[in-house]
């Protein structure tokens, strides 16, 4: 199946909460869109990889994903060296995405940035005809990273207000990963209210940037080319 838009994330749950919104956005807008985890997240503190599995699935059902898959890398140990690109590059042949959209090139997680330079070479070496995969060359034409953790500054914005509050129903589907006051699981990062409310709080901020009232930062390692200026979002804040 030929994918417009794929997602790489180093763990379930990373594509909701960097990109969720736009995901939900470009299906609303008829885009196929999937995405591809690289690992089962067994290294979390809380859940277990089966959980996170059955959340990741019912995710994919309330973004609208066209295909979730997951490659089952080592969490925690994945390498971006040949065994691992050619798992990734087998993906990007598979889905022939035009769009790729991949982990914080750095990140609190350093699964996330190593995950964004798998990403990265993965996306280039697929478009070389002699990888041999049994599948036919495949570049994706660009790439852009979501953000994460870290506030990094974005170069770019989308608008994603009409979709903020199915994003986090999304994100919310990993119910054991997120704040729940009923659960009896070690308190993390990730799990405190105090998280919540960072997400909530950078979605405003960069929804501010532009004018709007939620917005999901990217960043690329290129130069942004607009076919002409009228998709652009006005701000006049
Ligand atoms: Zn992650």
């Amino acid at each position: 199946m030929k994918l417009d838009i794929l997602v790489l994330a180093a763990h379930p749950d990373d594509a909701e909460l960097g990109c969720g919104g736009t995901i939900l956005k470009h299906v609303a807008m008829g885009h196929k869109v999937g995405v591809v985890d690289f690992t089962r997240g067994e290294l979390g503190t809380r859940g277990t990889p089966e959980t996170r599995e059955k959340e990741a699935n019912d995710s994919a059902k309330i973004l609208g994903l066209s295909v979730r898959e997951n490659l089952g890398l080592p969490d925690g140990f994945f390498i971006n060296g040949k065994e691992h690109q050619l798992e990734v590059v087998k993906a990007i042949r598979k889905y022939q995405p035009d769009v790729v959209l991949a982990n914080a090139r750095y990140d609190r997680h350093p699964d996330h940035g190593r995950g964004s330079d798998l990403a990265f070479e993965a996306c280039f070496l697929s478009g070389l005809s002699k990888i041999s995969t049994g599948q036919a060359p495949w570049r994706p034409k660009v790439m852009y990273h979501y953000i994460q953790s870290q506030l990094l500054t974005p170069d770019f914005v989308v608008d994603v207000s009409a979709f903020w509050e199915k994003k986090i129903e999304a994100v919310r589907a990993f119910r054991t990963q997120f704040y729940d006051p009923n659960s009896k699981e070690p308190d993390t990062f990730i799990s405190s209210p105090a998280f919540m409310k960072l997400l909530e709080s950078r979605g405003h901020e960069f929804g501010h940037a532009i004018g709007v009232k939620y917005g999901e930062g990217f960043l690329s390692k290129k130069s942004i080319g607009l076919k002409e200026l009228g998709a652009l979002v006005l701000n006049e804040t």
